[in-house]
């Protein structure tokens, strides 16, 4: 490991109330829980969450558990829940609890009996659009329902039935009686269950009644023991209910909901809806198209769960919004991949070139550094013969003033091989240069000690002769300033150049490379060989980050 996360990670205020909360003995042991919805693929922004709850339960040799909040059939799906599962566990955590709020279905529904007992929810046949409109606003308080002082009994069969079956969507719905005149409106008789006929991926068709997200969150958590229930700060207004729920419904353990700003990075569009748009229009390649935010794929475009860590880690947790610039996240996958990625040659845009007086047929093996850098990599050996490719502009017939690279009757060097020097240009019909006509000098071979004369530019190459043919994507962000639009201008305004393949070649050791292998690609930047798309007569490349930013953490 090359010392990206030997940090010791830093303090937050959510830590520190762990601390206090052992050593004042209010808790024996620490659990935490990544609660996702399986309603999509996670993204960035969930790698946050995910390395706060894990690593501050592990950090106190606590527990963290994976759990499906999967109370919303609609949107739901058993893919979603096995690429969440991956992720979690490609970013090198392992949970100690895999649960589904749908497996406590019959106990969430038992504690709404419970609380109609006490007098403390009720049936309503108010539409979903009267209860709305009847919620009163910020300055002046809600509308007591007409059904709200209904007896326990009538409420009582009501919901039997309601579980039964003998009402359709939105016609009845079971409300939390708390306060229609609270200053807080979610303590505004919220609604806590509704009927909703649909198919659920994990109960099928066993209910076609389901608890709202505000009542289930907390019942999960206490029924799993969770002592610090970490969630993202829109939810603060929902801790009073929260906490109202935990005790009404009698629950046996008190988890606490902490607040925390959730992430948001430039450059980048991080609505789960917004993302499933993208998906289901056809915009990008699927929810792992290297140019989604989404960890799978951030793990196609070459991302390592080393950097995403650290980044996570490093952006630290606050209670206060902020954008994180992205430049951020590709610092910390450049400081992964420094010390470890084989630096090797490829041309995109490819110019050939013919070194005239270099023998015909034959082909030497030079030596080169796998990581100038890094010693430990050791060498290769790479082709050269007669003739090669550069990139197309590494070669102007005109320069301007101070231009080092090729030009007719200038010399410069090709990287671990020799010096060449541009004799000729060859056009096409249309009068765009086709080839270059050079010569070497056998005096200059890298690596010979030759100090006889120097050139001020150096360029990389491949042997023509050897290279294998490659594609390279070269990605820019998908839209590049977000915000809350309504969903149609957003799709009118995805940057047309997210996306832009190259065809070039590469050096033919790079046959070998599988799916996942990363690589410096001199000047070009780092690359990641495609999982889905590469084989090895034809090899895709996926530009994780070019080599240089101006920004530094
Ligand atoms: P939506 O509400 O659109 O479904 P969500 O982002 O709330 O999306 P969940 O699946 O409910 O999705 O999120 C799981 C967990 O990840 C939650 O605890 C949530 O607070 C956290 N989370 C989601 N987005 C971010 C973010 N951008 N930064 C930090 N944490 C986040
Ligand atoms: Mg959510």
């Amino acid at each position: 490991m090359v010392g990206l996360e030997t940090k010791t990670p830093s303090s937050n205020f959510i830590k520190n109330i762990v601390i206090e909360d052992l050593e004042a003995g209010k808790v024996q042991e620490i659990v935490t829980r990544f609660p996702p919805e399986p309603n999509g693929y996670l993204h960035i922004g969930h790698a946050k969450s995910i390395v706060l709850n894990f690593e501050l339960a592990d950090e106190f040799k606590g527990r963290t558990n994976l759990r499906f909040d999967d109370t919303n059939p609609v949107k739901e799906d058993v893919e979603y829940v096995e690429s969440i599962k991956q992720d979690v566990a490609w970013l090198g955590y392992q949970w100690d609890g895999l649960f589904f709020a749908s497996d406590y279905f019959e106990q969430m529904y038992d504690r709404a009996v419970l609380l109609i007992r006490k007098g403390l929810a009720y049936v309503d046949d108010q539409t979903p659009d009267q209860i709305r409109e009847s919620r009163g606003t910020l300055t002046s308080p809600g509308q007591e329902s007409p059904y709200r002082n209904r007896t326990v009994d009538e409420n009582l069969d009501l919901f039997t039935r309601m579980r039964n079956g003998e009402f359709a969507d939105g016609e009845k719905v079971l409300r939390a009686k708390i306060d229609m005149a609270s200053p807080n409106v979610n303590l505004r008789d919220p609604i806590i269950y509704r009927v909703l006929h649909a198919h659920h991926h994990n109960t099928g068709d066993k209910w076609c009644i389901y608890p709202m997200y505000t009542f289930a969150h907390p019942l999960e958590d206490a029924i799993e023991g969770v002592t610090h229930s970490i969630c993202t700060l829109e939810f603060e207004d929902q801790r009073p209910f929260y906490d109202w729920v935990i005790r009404e419904c009698e629950m046996p353990a008190t988890p606490h909901q902490y607040e925390f700003a959730r992430l948001n990075l430039t450059n980048t569009v991080m609505s789960k809806r917004k993302l499933k748009l993208l998906v289901d229009e056809k915009v990008v390649d699927g929810w792992d198209d290297p140019r989604m935010p989404t960890i799978s794929g951030l793990r196609r475009k070459g991302y390592t769960p080393e950097a995403i860590r650290a980044f996570c880690r490093e952006i630290g947790v606050a209670r206060s919004y902020g954008i994180v610039d992205e430049r951020m996240l590709e610092h910390f996958i450049r400081e992964d991949l420094k010390l470890k990625a084989l630096r090797t040659m490829a041309v995109l845009q490819p110019l050939k070139v013919v070194i005239t007086n270099y023998p015909e047929g034959q082909t030497e093996w030079l030596d080169i550094e796998n990581n100038a850098e890094n010693p430990e990599m050791g060498h290769r050996k790479i082709p050269f013969s007669r003739e090669i490719y550069i990139e197309s502009d590494d070669f102007m017939e005109t320069p301007p003033p101070k231009y080092f690279r090729l030009f007719p009757g200038n010399e410069v060097r090709l990287k671990g091989a020799y010096f060449i020097k541009c004799e000729e240009v060859i056009k096409d019909a249309d009068g765009k240069v086709a080839e270059l006509r050079c010569t070497y000098d056998p005096e200059t071979r890298s690596g010979s000690g030759f100090t006889g004369r120097k050139v001020k530019g150096t360029l990389h190459w491949v042997d023509a002769n050897h290279a294998v043919p490659a594609k390279f994507r070269l990605y820019e962000p998908l839209i590049a300033e977000d915000d809350e639009d309504d969903s149609q201008s957003f799709l009118e305004r995805i940057n047309p150049n997210s996306l832009q393949v190259q065809e070039g070649f590469v050096e033919p050791g790079m046959k070998e490379a599988a799916g996942g292998d990363k690589f410096q690609l001199f000047r070009h930047g780092y690359f990641n060989v495609d999982p889905k798309d590469s084989t090895p007569d034809a090899p895709v490349f996926n530009r994780i980050v070019s080599l240089k930013s101006s920004f530094e953490v």
